[in-house]
């Protein structure tokens, strides 16, 4: 097969809100290549709803935002990193104001301030409740204008080019017409968001498979605290399963959205002294053991309590979403559910987005910076993506491959493939999914986990050979990602011994002092 071989100066794995950002802040730099898997909007960015937390009110304060930040990290969030994230925050959100996004403004003009659960203040900068469409659309619109810039939509970066601990580029699969490319760039991105779909139920969508986690640690690049991953404790049910679920974003507890079981019972009051404000995962938490033991599938969010007419200004989004369901949330409550929602850990950087690897950034939710620690405050990630993406921008030029790259990197071409291995995709990726929801979910146990692992170990290998030879389809190499990351979750999970944060095992309920560290895993290559 034909290898279109294309070179450039610096390429964008991703399209979502750390690949765009970090292209305006190189724009006059070199040629930039963005690769993104299906259309250049598909992305976690776009589906975000509340907002991006950052110090803009008087009575706010960095310290504040920090102290919140460290609190839920429940002692993992390195404090430099955090430290870096909150001071440099409002000057971040002010390029992305400069370069065309609108967020909502109060009667005098100012940034109109949600607050959500764990923040101690009101620090949530939003464009309505589709912060993220706004954002994604306005930073695609601001690239629009420069002609050193291109995106190749469909196109699935699969493997990165290394050589001698540097960095080459990447393959990447054209979805459309099955052609191979080799991307030869100084200098990579990866910026290709979370990992929700490895989860049975998530508000992921589809795009969200873990690729970048996956192609970084075949690559070499240590991969850290993969066990902490967020629920989102509140999605809209449906009695048909979805691709993702719609998010009920944080904001509409923080705006005084109340919890109920089935019955009417006002459950949180026996979680948390902060009721619905409690953080993430405890109102996660709060939500499965209501469901599982009262064995239903969905509690009830309820907001009709509110005006009428501020509901519908507030979560213009929702509303009209939920209505298409039948539920008119200013008059009744809204069924939800618990879903993957948040990677906190990730491929390892420093406060620039340098990986191990020469010639290779990480940034976004791909990335493991510090700042999360076992816990993501709500509205941080955007944050920490602006921030870090705009940092790894200042370091690209020290951190680009010099030399051309070594010849004679052409990866196998000698593949073949069959009906059976597009069923066994299609049938594995299911059982992974499921089996992560059952075992690896919201409350864990040590035997389910080390039985997730057997089938993981077993599927990890059934999967390399797979893909060594079959020939590359989307279906593929999603999977090769998904078993990566299933792996990396389930093995940090069982090495963590104790409950901290996200990550919550009923054999070990307290936290240990023993385990205050990162979980740090890197394949020998
Ligand atoms: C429903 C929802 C609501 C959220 N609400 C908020 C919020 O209110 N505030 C907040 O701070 N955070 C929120 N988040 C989290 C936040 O949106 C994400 O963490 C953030 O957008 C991640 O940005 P990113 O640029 O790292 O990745 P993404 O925006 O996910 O972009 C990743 C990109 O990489 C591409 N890609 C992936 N794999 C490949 C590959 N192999 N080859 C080529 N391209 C690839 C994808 O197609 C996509 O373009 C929310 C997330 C969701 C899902």
């Amino acid at each position: 097969m034909e290898i279109k071989r294309i070179e450039t100066d610096f390429l964008l794995i991703g399209s979502g809100i750390a690949a765009l950002n970090f292209a305006l802040h190189v724009i006059d730099k070199g040629k930039i290549l963005i690769l993104t898997k299906k259309k250049r909007t598909d992305a976690n960015t776009n589906y975000a709803q509340g907002g991006i937390a950052s110090v803009f009110n008087s009575e706010d304060s960095f310290e504040s935002h920090k102290e919140d930040t460290l609190r839920v990290g429940k002692g993992l969030s390195e404090e430099e990193a955090v430290d870096v994230l909150v001071r440099e925050g409002p000057s971040r959100v002010k390029d992305i104001i400069n370069w065309g996004v609108e967020f909502t403004r109060d009667e005098s003009s100012a940034l109109e301030l949600w607050k959500e659960g764990g923040h101690s203040h009101k620090r949530i900068v939003h464009s309505g409740d589709f912060t993220g469409r706004e954002v994604e659309k306005a930073l695609i619109s601001a690239i629009k204008s420069y002609s050193n810039i291109r995106i190749f939509e469909h196109h699935l970066a699969y493997e990165l080019i290394i050589a001698d601990n540097s960095c080459y580029g990447a393959y990447a699969l054209d979805v459309s017409t099955g052609e191979i490319i080799q991307v030869i760039s100084r200098l990579t991105l990866l910026a290709t968001g979370g990992a929700g779909q490895v989860y049975q139920h998530t508000s992921n969508p589809s795009v969200a498979t873990g690729d970048g986690v996956a192609v970084a640690y075949n690559a070499g690049c240590k991969i850290a605290d993969m066990e902490f991953f967020q629920f989102h404790p509140t999605t809209l049910y449906t009695p048909e399963p979805q691709e993702r679920q719609f998010l009920i974003s944080e904001a509409l507890r923080g705006e005084g959205g109340r919890l109920y079981d089935q019955e009417g019972n006002r459950f949180m009051e026996g979680f948390h002294p902060k009721m619905e404000l409690a953080p993430r995962d405890v109102v996660a938490r709060a939500c499965d053991s209501v469901l599982k033991k009262r064995g239903e599938d969905f509690v009830y969010l309820d907001i009709s309590h509110e005006d009428e007419d501020e509901i519908k200004r507030k979560f213009p989004n929702i509303y009209r979403e939920c209505l298409k369901y039948s539920i008119n949330i200013a008059k009744e409550p809204i069924p939800v559910v618990p879903a993957a929602h948040y990677m906190c850990g990730g491929v390892y950087t420093d406060l620039f987005g340098k990986t191990d690897i020469r010639g290779l950034l990480a940034a976004g939710e791909v990335a493991f910076t510090g700042v999360h620690g076992a816990n993501r405050l709500a509205s941080n990630s955007l944050l920490e993506a602006l921030v870090f993406s705009a940092r790894a921008g200042k370091v690209a030029m020290d951190w680009m491959i010099q030399g051309p790259p070594p010849e004679d990197l052409l990866p196998s071409m000698k593949r073949r493939s069959t009906i059976e291995e597009s069923v066994l995709a299609v049938h594995t990726r299911k059982e992974i999914k499921q089996t992560m929801w059952d075992y690896v979910g919201i409350v864990r146990r040590d035997y389910l986990l080390n039985r997730a692992q057997r089938r993981f170990e077993l599927y990890l290998e059934e999967i390399e050979e797979l893909y060594k030879n079959s020939y590359l389809s989307q279906d593929i190499i999603e999977l090769r990602s998904l078993i990566t990351v299933a792996y990396l979750i389930t093995r940090s999970a069982i090495s963590r011994k104790e409950s901290r944060g996200l990550h919550y095992n009923k054999d070990h309920p307290d936290e240990n002092e023993s385990y205050k560290k990162h979980t740090v895993i890197r394949k020998e290559v």
